[in-house]
């Protein structure tokens, strides 16, 4: 539920009773769906099944395409380009939506407590609560600081389209500083030293996004302090993109050097104050404070509060993030099977071929966790395990998939993966009739002709990640990787295409002619 989760939370009760036009009383569950973002979004736009109510509750009234957010930061995209209001949704499909978040959840009583905040006006907050039969949740996550002294106080995150918004107005202030006369070059420099936390995908974009900023634009706008400016990028870990291809990692290293962005791998940050932010160097164990301008926090993501509360009421306190069912356990079993052609009870070495093909089919993502294994394919993790023995049991094999198992719910917190399990669960209850009887997950016809229940299954598609100037790496499936000018443009339609309406994609679109023909704006 960190970041790309979903989980639904149900135990059979009484639901609301309604009557048809001729009087026969017709039961209608009421689902309710904390949140609009990917996981949330998507799980409505696939929805439906006229035998529910559905509530949505989310305290914006908008899904946000999180992806183009940092080309918000610099005025590449408008944020208005890459948000769509919900309404409209909610009116095409007949589903009621309140404006409000939800802060506490009471599963034994099917309630959860919700506030709704007046940001426009002074009016202050309204509570209430609110009943359900079936509750969704999809309220993603919020920025971790690892409770960093000084950065909820003086550090941006980059989390939602106001936040982009308010690191676009602070760059441009920065710059509009810094040229105020009488100021000292230290003065002017300590103003255009911006810091970015965090070497992921989130963090790397956005250093690019500003140094194309710094160099395509405001060279020309502030041709005078253009050379007091610097843009540090500090990593605790031993290198940027760490989940990506050594390839990639590679060469956004040596692309950030040439272009004189401040790289620090190692560097873990300690505290922010208003002026100073200290870091400390692993190994040596120094720490170094230097005075900045701006500091972007992206360093990760943790579960919200309301979940950590979620949680405790179901005996997970310890966990670090929501669990869900388990499904890939109890294909094992049917897996093996089908494998085991002579119903030996082990497998040899051809109906192992046959195993690892199927298991690689079903789940994709066992190639993530293997990579993260430095493993090369789900055969050599099944041989280290059977040792010299040719023959492979069911308990082996059991044992080698499970810690594959319990890794596999922690998919990558990205919208990819949200979107697809949003999609994964209104099948669910688009196919719930049929479901009924095994409430486990959805119908699927498969080529034996009956009815089988299918897990959820990850599809990985591949991951980009903009290096700026107009080059981008890609990582597709297959180990295909790509780095440069093409894979940008590549970058360009997949995401004009992943945009939810024709609205929102017109818009984008023509930002980023704009942005070609006209350059950024620099307003603030
Ligand atoms: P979210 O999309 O965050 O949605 C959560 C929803 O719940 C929101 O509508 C929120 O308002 C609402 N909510 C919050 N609290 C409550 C509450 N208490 N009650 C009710 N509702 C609540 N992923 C990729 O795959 N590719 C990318 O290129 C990519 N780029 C990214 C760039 C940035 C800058 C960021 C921040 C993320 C990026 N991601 C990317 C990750 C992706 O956005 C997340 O994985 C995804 O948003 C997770 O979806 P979700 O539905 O779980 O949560
Ligand atoms: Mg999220
Ligand atoms: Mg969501
Ligand atoms: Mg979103
Ligand atoms: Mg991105």
């Amino acid at each position: 539920c960190s970041g790309g989760g979903l989980l639904v939370y149900s135990d059979s009760s009484p639901s609301k009773r309604t009557l048809t036009a001729d009087g026969q009383e017709i039961k209608k569950k009421k689902v309710v769906v904390l949140g609009s973002g990917w996981s949330g979004y998507s799980f409505l736009s696939h929805f439906n099944n006229p035998n529910y109510d559905v509530q949505v509750v989310s305290p914006r009234n908008f899904f946000l395409f999180t992806p183009l957010l940092p080309s918000v930061t610099n005025g590449t995209v408008e944020a208005r380009s890459i948000v769509e209001p919900i309404r409209g949704l909610m009116r095409k499909k007949g589903f009621e939506y309140t404006e409000a978040e939800c802060v506490k959840i009471d599963p034994s009583n099917k309630k959860i407590h919700c506030k709704s905040k007046d940001s426009t006006s002074l009016k202050g907050t309204t509570e209430f609560d609110m009943d359900y039969d079936i509750l969704v949740i999809a309220v993603g996550a919020k920025p971790n600081t690892f409770n960093t002294p000084g950065v909820e106080e003086h550090a941006h995150f980059l989390k939602e389209a106001d936040d982009a918004l308010k690191i676009r107005r602070s760059v441009i202030n920065c710059f509009e500083r810094a040229s105020l006369p009488d100021l000292t070059e230290e003065e002017r420099k300590k103003i255009l030293h911006f810091v970015v936390v965090g070497g992921g995908p989130t963090g790397v974009e956005f250093s690019a996004e500003l140094h194309d900023f710094l160099v395509e634009d405001v060279a020309k706008i502030y041709p005078k302090v253009q050379e007091f400016t610097r843009i540090t990028l500090l990593e605790a870990g031993d290198h940027i993109l760490n989940m990506f291809d050594k390839r990639i990692t590679a060469f956004a290293e040596e692309k950030f050097q040439r272009d004189g962005i401040d790289l620090k791998t190692k560097n873990m940050v300690v505290g922010v104050t208003a002026d100073e932010i200290s870091t400390k160097e692993r190994g040596s164990g120094e720490v170094v404070s230097e005075p900045y301008g701006m500091v972007v926090w992206s360093t990760g993501i943790g579960s919200r509060p309301v979940i950590k509360d979620f949680m405790h009421q179901i005996g997970q306190g310890q966990r670090r993030v929501l669990a869900t069912d388990e499904w890939l356990r109890e294909d094992i079993a049917a897996i093996f099977g089908k494998a085991d052609k002579g119903e030996t009870g082990t497998l040899n070495k051809k109906e192992f071929k046959g195993v690892v093909k199927d298991i690689c089919q079903r789940y994709p993502q066992v190639e993530l966790y293997l990579k993260k294994k430095k493993l090369r394919n789900i055969a050599n993790l099944l041989k280290s395990a059977n040792g010299d023995n040719t023959e492979l049991s069911i308990e082996t094999f059991k044992q080698a998939l499970s810690e594959v198992d319990t890794q596999m719910k922690n998919l990558p917190a990205t919208a990819q993966v949200a979107s697809q399990q949003g999609k994964y669960l209104a099948k669910c209850f688009n196919k719930m009739e049929k479901c009924e009887k095994k409430p486990e997950g959805p119908l699927r016809f498969r080529g034996e002709g009956r009815h089988r229940f299918q897990p959820f299954r990850y599809r990985h598609f591949g991951s980009f990640a903009p290096l700026g100037g107009e080059q981008t790496a890609a990582e597709l499936p297959g180990d295909w990787v790509s780095i440069g000018h093409s894979s940008q443009w590549l970058w360009y339609s997949v995401y004009a295409s992943k945009l939810v309406s024709w609205r929102t994609r017109s818009l984008v679109v023509s930002d980023w002619v704009r942005r070609f023909i006209f350059g950024r704006d620099s307003s603030s």
